[in-house]
């Protein structure tokens, strides 16, 4: 019998890890089946355990349960624990061993995919909820010259900001308002906020530009064509413009390593989904 993986979320039926998951299982030989499952909002852990004895094997977590799925591993990975979130779950026996593959995801794609080295730039991350927690860990180990959190609810970005100074190797992080932004540029501008779900756009600063002239934009969101965030980073010169889809592919092959040991080959599974949802 197959071995049984899933992705749960609520809502779930948009996510395109089953065909990714699917897509590295024949590339890599590897005998498994891998669904998605609705979780009810107020039974995350008894949906897990019921996984469980039904012969599941791992997981992935989404929305919103990854900070629920930190809390019923029995182990963490050292990335997990300082995003205090879990996007992938691995059960073993009785333990149940918890990962997050977001920061190591983001970076295959920045700096494999897109090639931008971070060692030295301007870094502004956008966004200071569970995103934006499992990817700062990843940016600092790169070690950019300045690394500014800014978020709606400033004192969430300070805090994330504070969290992460202890490990930060070159620059500490800044936590700020958007307001605050005034006047600054920057060579990396990542939107890890949730504003592109709703087609709005994160209060930036227009003028002067926080788009330094050679630029690159990364909209964490994907598959909608541009989003509002890419649209303004365009208008505002940035030079180059990503979406989140080969983070979403970059992601899910650490997670796949995570349980089964081996590397997907990522680069057909990005071409495949661009060629359902061309980005803009
Ligand atoms: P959360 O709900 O945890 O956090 C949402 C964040 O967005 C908060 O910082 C919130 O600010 C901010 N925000 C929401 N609306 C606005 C707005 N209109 N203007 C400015 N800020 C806003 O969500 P996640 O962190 O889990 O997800 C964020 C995004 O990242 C989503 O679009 C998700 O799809 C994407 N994502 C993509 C991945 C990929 O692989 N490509 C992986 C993981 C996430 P405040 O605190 O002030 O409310």
């Amino acid at each position: 019998m197959s071995d049984l993986y899933c992705v749960f979320g609520n809502p779930v039926s948009h996510s395109k890890s089953p065909s990714i998951h699917t897509a590295f299982a024949a590339q890599c030989r590897q005998d498994l089946r891998y669904e998605a499952l609705l979780a009810p909002i107020d039974a995350f852990a008894a949906s897990v355990r019921a996984f469980v004895a039904a012969g599941g094997r791992g997981a992935n977590v989404t929305v919103p349960f990854k900070e629920e799925a930190f809390r019923l591993a029995t182990r963490l990975t050292v990335r997990a624990e300082l995003a205090v979130a879990v996007n992938s779950l691995r059960f073993d026996g009785a333990e149940i061993l918890g990962d997050n593959t977001d920061g190591a995801g983001l970076l295959k794609d920045l700096t494999k995919n897109l090639e931008f080295a971070i060692a030295g730039q301007r870094v502004l991350l956008l966004g200071a909820g569970g995103a934006a927690r499992g990817v700062v860990a990843s940016l600092l180990e790169e070690r950019p010259a300045v690394l500014v959190i800014a978020n709606r609810n400033t004192v969430r970005a300070q805090e994330l900001a504070q969290r992460f100074a202890a490990i930060a190797t070159a620059a500490r992080p800044r936590g700020c308002g958007y307001l605050e932004l005034a006047g600054q540029s920057f060579d990396l501008v990542i939107n890890a906020t949730s504003a592109s779900l709703a087609g709005a756009l994160p209060p930036l600063p227009v003028a002067p530009s926080v788009f330094a002239p050679a630029s690159l934009a990364y909209d964490m969101m994907y598959g909608k064509g541009e989003t509002p965030f890419l649209a303004f980073a365009r208008a505002q010169g940035a030079e180059r413009l990503a979406d989140g889809v080969g983070m979403l592919v970059e992601q899910a092959a650490e997670a796949f390593h995570f349980w089964r040991g081996v590397c997907p080959d990522t680069a057909p599974v990005i071409a495949a989904l661009r060629t359902l949802a061309p980005a803009g």
